[in-house]
């Protein structure tokens, strides 16, 4: 017998249809006798919708309030697939973030989980009840107001339960069927991977493969966590139940790196659109200058990604430009008017039509010369490179966002990742 998550995306249960496909999975866990606990999304389209009439009502809005609405549309979802459940025969009850509790910090609609205390769900699950848990949201204990984990943080919900339940497995059922070497709605070349390692999954997630939210892979990096991504439109009753022998045969698995034997340079390539360009143009060159521009940018909570400082010329005049999230754009140009007499530039130019894509693997650890085809490649397809950021495992360059799909399927064919 094997402890389960399962956890269901907004499309996995975007209609009552869905859930009832949903609630088959389920159903095949149980009979072969696993214990489960199902984490849910809102149903496809509805935190949209929500998070746009908050807007409508204000755009400057209680963050807390934001966090109320927002999270009902999983509370929704949990109720009907307990529901359903229950028809088919199955013991079910739902759960909302604070009955469980799933705590959090106060950083409404970006909280982070602070503690999951887990006996209460396990030992429910010891009786063979099926835990059905809203995803998305915990409760910020010292004011006792619901709070929301940031866009795809079910994801995270899911994993936190298999960390408090002490789950053998942690599945994360959504529309494909595993993790793919680029977004397979991009690249139809792209191949699924059997195993990505925690720290290529953490890259990928944070460079912008939505598939998992970057959170949830950091809490299972470092609980050691066993994640498996795996397509709920698969026919449940035509799937082997999860087992620890055959875990590995369908979708994709994400583990430790020595668990993984398939040597390979680079393992994917991610894109993100939404990151926006801020160049500050003549700026002093003189010690200091560097903080007094991103000092006030991290008083506001506006964290910059890529930053690029040019040579100056004159030996008196730099250029400086770096990324922000193109949401917090607004923001930033506001923050460097209220600091330009402290700072000391001449202009501020920005543009939100860049693209950052990174290629991922663990492989560049050991291997030089990635970086140099990557450059070699982008040029000979007249791709012109804004900024450059390097880590151990990646390489991401920010490029004209009318450019990205091209570059991300020229990458994906340079390092042999097509499949034939
Ligand atoms: P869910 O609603 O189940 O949480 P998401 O839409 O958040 O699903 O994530 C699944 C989507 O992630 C896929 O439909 C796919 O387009 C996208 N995606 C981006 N990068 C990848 C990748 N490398 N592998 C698989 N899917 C990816
Ligand atoms: N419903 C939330 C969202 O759309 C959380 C999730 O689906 O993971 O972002
Ligand atoms: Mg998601």
């Amino acid at each position: 017998m094997s402890f389960l998550v399962m956890k269901f995306g907004g499309t996995s249960v975007a209609n009552v249809e869905r859930i009832r496909n949903v609630a088959r999975h389920v159903k095949r866990e149980i009979e072969a006798g696993n214990r489960v606990a199902v984490v849910v999304s809102a149903m496809a389209g509805v935190t949209n919708q929500l998070v746009a009439w908050v807007r409508e009502a204000s755009p400057l809005h209680d963050a807390r309030e934001y966090d109320a609405i927002v999270a009902t549309g999983e509370q929704v979802t949990a109720g009907l697939l307990a529901i359903v459940l229950q028809g088919m025969g199955i013991t079910a009850r739902s759960w909302q973030g604070w009955q469980i509790p799933i705590l959090t910090d106060n950083a409404h609609g970006v909280a982070r989980i602070k503690d999951v205390p887990g006996d209460k769900i396990r030992a429910r699950l010891e009786q063979g009840e099926v835990a059905v848990i809203t995803g998305f949201q915990g409760i910020e204990p010292e004011r006792s107001r619901i709070s929301t984990l940031g866009r795809g943080g079910s994801d995270t919900s899911a994993v936190a339960i298999a960390v408090a339940v002490k789950a053998d497995l942690c599945d994360i059922y959504t529309d494909v069927d595993g993790v793919y070497t680029t977004d397979p709605r991009i690249v139809p070349r792209a191949r699924r991977l059997p195993k990505v390692s925690y720290e290529e999954m953490l890259e990928m997630a944070s460079l912008g493969s939505k598939v998992l939210q970057t959170r949830s892979v950091e809490l299972a990096m470092v609980h050691r966590m066993r994640l498996r991504v795996l397509s709920s439109f698969a026919a449940p009753e035509a799937m082997q139940p999860a087992r620890p022998e055959t875990w590995d045969q369908i979708g994709t698995i994400i583990c430790s790196e020595d668990e993984i034997v398939e040597q390979r340079i680079v393992s994917g390539i991610a894109y993100a659109k939404d990151e926006a360009r801020v160049s500050l143009i003549r700026v002093e060159d003189r010690p200091g200058v560097a903080a007094r521009i991103f000092g006030p940018l991290a008083d506001t909570n506006i964290n910059v990604d890529m930053i690029v400082q040019n040579t100056s010329s004159d030996g008196k005049h730099t250029d400086m430009t770096f990324t922000v999230q193109e949401s917090d754009l607004e923001r930033a140009l506001d923050v460097l008017k209220v600091a330009k007499k402290d700072i000391g530039y001449f202009d501020v130019k920005s543009s939100s039509d860049v693209a950052k894509v990174s290629v991922i693997g663990v492989g560049m650890r050991s291997h030089a010369g990635v970086a140099a085809q990557m450059f070699k490649a982008l040029a000979e397809r007249g791709i012109n490179i804004l900024a450059i950021t390097t880590s151990e495992i990646k390489i991401s360059v920010l490029i004209d966002a009318a450019y990205a799909e091209l570059a991300v399927r020229t990458l994906h064919a340079l390092y042999g990742l097509d499949k034939d």
